[in-house]
Order: structure tokens, then C-alpha cells, then sequence
């Protein structure tokens, strides 16, 4: 029969037979064929190399979560003894970071995206390992990729960025001397709410280190998932490019509305970082933060009033979805590690998903009602 499919087909053997035992043997020492699916799976292949054709690296290693992925990448490059600089704000990644690592016996230097100065110094007394989060959960900040990651790289320090609230479409990591691009590809990549996942993309040398490690680990992404990422990537730019229209649209409105404080946003002229972010960024993204009117209770109103917006953490997918990050994603942090950080009981993080901004804006206008006592 002629013909191919045009999507590929999930794969969900466990294992791969050969018809003898030297092609098995140069499978195992080669990599050369498909043996046992933690190591490789033809869907997954699949996936990775379609994703690492857009980010434009020469590989990528799927994971079963965001979390895994980071895990893995940052252990794959560290050893007792080792210093890891930090500028990074996603609370499970800053607890691996805080918490796990000095266990290891790796010692974490973790800075605020104010303290690039500080986080260069360090750079220059040499450290094993860079790692990068822009843009920064909630706030938004962006971080200077480029130049961090050149004094990085002038010690030698290899450097990992975060770039899941960039997507590959508004970030491009290897332009930017990054070495290892990370995502929760339960985010932007999936874009539908229902699939958990994450990639590492590098060149083949750091992906085969990852890849050994993700052996080993086991956290591998399984195939029916890496089907749903290899769909969601087909449609990737044009939803991301929608959200930074409906994003900048709704920022810009949202800073007049009555009953809103403060707006942040990378594409707004007020963001502190708006012109690193219009220098380094092909779009300013679907994700907007805002402070209301409002104490906690006031704001509790808020989120409870929304209708369309869902009332839910996560991000980048074709609903739209609001969270109060003290209430949740930010709920372990102490008062005073939050008011460091800039995060207030009247802060919403809002991901702008693919329904008519006219829609969301009524649904926030009915919800800014409830803000006032
Ligand atoms: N990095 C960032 C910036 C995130 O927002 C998240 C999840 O919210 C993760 C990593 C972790 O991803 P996952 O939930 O897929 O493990």
C-alpha cells in the first residue's frame, strides 16, 4: 500500500524486537533503533525533533512535566562541590533550587531580576551553572538572556533558561547564546489544558548527557501525551500570536478601568522592562498581571465574580484563566518573602486565552463591580 500517514502514528509499545541480536547490540551501543521506551519511542522521537526544529537547537528531550525536564537538565550539569546562580521566581523550581540542591551538597545563589549586577559577580568568580527564568512569574520581569549568558559563558558556566510564559514564538533562546532552552510544555506547547509534559532543547552533546540522565530518572513523557504536544505544536504560532494581540489589548484597557491599581505588562511603556523586552522579545506575550483597588477580601470577590475567565491556576491555553497568586501558586511563600518579591494580596495573574477580547473585557468589567465593598 502507497502512502504515508500524515500525522504520526502513537506508538505505544513498551518494547521493540530485532531480528537478531546484532542489530539489537548496535541499537544499545549506538542508539542507532528503538529498544524499550524510557530510553526512546518513535512518537516521542517524533515530537522532539519536531520541537527542536522550531527552537532551532539540534535536539530535544521530552519529559513527563515542566518540573521533570528542569529537574533533570539541572542535575545532568552539577556535582557536589558546584555553585548554581540563579534568576528564578516558578516556586517549585526555587524550592529544587533552595532546598534539594544544598542537600547535594550544591550551593544555589538565587538573585531578584534587580540584581544582575550582583548575579555577574558571582558569574565572574565562576559557577557551574546559570539558570534563567524570563519572563518571570507573576510580575512579568524580563531578564537580559543575552548578556548573562555571555559573562556565563566567559567562565565557562553553562546556562538553562526557563522560557515556558515566552513560547518559542516570542523567544528565541539559541540566538541568544542559551544552552539549554526549558519548557512546560503544559503550557504554550500543549495549549489545551490536557497534557503534562516538558522539553529540554540543546545541541546533541548536552542532549545526550539529559537523555542519559532521563534514562536513569525515568521521567520520561509517554507517547499518547507526546502526540498531543506534536498537535499542539502545529498550531502553536498562530494561537501564541493571537494571545499577544488579545494580551496587549487587554493591558492597555485594563489601565484605565476603575478599580484597577496597576498594570503589568512587558508590552506597556511602564514596565521597567519594557525595552529589554521589545529588544529581545518578537512579541510581548499572553500573560498579563494586575493589582486591584482592592485588599484580600476584595479581591477574593473579584475572582469569585469571573465567569468566562476560569478560576484556575496553569497557564497558555485556549481558555482563559485567572489566579490570586497568594491564594495558590504563591500561598508557601512567608508575608515578608512576598512583599520582597512584589507580591501583593491584591495581585491577579490573568492568561489571556483564545476567546474575543470584547468577551474577557466583559467578563473583568462585571467582575471589577464585585471590588468595591
Ligand atoms: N516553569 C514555569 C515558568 C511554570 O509556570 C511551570 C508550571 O506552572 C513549570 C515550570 C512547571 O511545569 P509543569 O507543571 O509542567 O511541571
Amino acid at each position: 500500500m502507497k502512502g504515508e500517514p500524515v500525522v504520526p502514528p502513537i506508538v505505544r509499545s513498551t518494547t521493540f524486537r530485532f531480528e537478531g541480536s546484532a542489530d539489537l547490540i548496535d541499537a544499545v551501543n549506538h542508539r542507532t533503533g528503538y529498544i524499550y521506551s524510557r530510553w526512546d519511542n518513535p512518537t516521542v522521537r517524533e515530537t522532539e525533533k519536531r520541537l527542536a526544529a522550531i527552537e532551532m537547537f539540534d535536539e530535544s528531550v521530552a519529559f513527563a512535566s515542566g518540573m521533570a525536564a528542569i529537574t533533570t537538565s539541572i542535575l545532568a550539569h552539577v556535582k557536589s562541590g558546584d555553585h548554581v546562580a540563579a534568576m528564578a521566581s516558578y516556586g517549585e523550581t526555587v524550592r529544587f533550587l533552595a532546598d534539594f540542591l544544598p542537600a547535594l551538597g550544591v550551593a544555589t545563589t538565587r538573585f531578584a531580576p534587580d540584581e544582575a549586577d550582583a548575579c555577574r559577580d558571582l558569574l565572574h568568580e565562576g559557577a557551574a551553572l546559570l539558570f534563567l527564568e524570563s519572563p518571570m512569574n507573576p510580575l512579568l520581569r524580563i531578564l537580559d538572556v543575552e548578556e548573562l549568558t555571555a559573562t556565563a559563558h566567559a567562565k565557562g558556566t553553562i546556562v538553562l533558561l526557563d522560557a515556558t510564559f515566552a513560547s518559542p514564538v516570542n523567544l528565541r533562546p539559541r540566538r541568544l547564546g542559551v544552552d539549554v532552552a526549558l519548557h512546560s510544555a503544559t503550557k504554550y506547547l500543549g495549549g489545551h489544558h490536557d497534557v503534562t509534559a516538558g522539553f529540554a532543547c540543546c545541541n546533541a552533546q548536552t542532549a545526550h548527557r539529559i537523555w542519559m540522565l532521563r534514562r536513569m530518572l525515568g521521567g520520561v513523557l509517554d507517547p499518547a501525551e507526546a502526540y498531543l504536544i506534536w498537535r499542539g505544536l502545529q498550531t502553536l504560532e498562530v494561537r501564541v500570536q493571537r494571545q499577544n494581540e488579545s494580551a496587549g489589548r487587554i493591558a492597555c484597557w485594563l489601565i484605565d478601568r476603575p478599580g484597577v491599581r496597576e498594570v503589568h505588562y512587558p508590552g506597556l511603556a511602564s514596565h521597567p522592562d519594557h525595552a529589554l523586552a521589545a529588544r529581545q522579545m518578537s512579541g510581548f506575550g499572553g500573560m498579563i498581571s494586575f493589582e486591584l483597588e482592592a485588599d484580600y477580601e476584595g479581591t477574593i470577590r473579584f475572582m469569585d465574580r469571573l465567569r468566562t475567565i476560569e478560576l484556575a491556576t496553569s497557564l497558555g491555553g485556549v481558555t482563559s484563566l485567572a489566579n490570586q497568586p497568594v491564594t495558590n501558586t504563591h500561598a508557601s511563600m512567608s508575608e515578608g518573602e512576598r512583599a520582597e518579591a512584589g507580591i501583593s494580596d491584591s495581585l491577579v495573574r490573568l492568561s489571556v486565552g483564545l476567546e474575543p477580547v470584547e468577551v474577557l473585557q466583559a467578563d473583568l468589567d462585571r467582575a471589577l463591580e464585585a471590588v468595591s465593598p
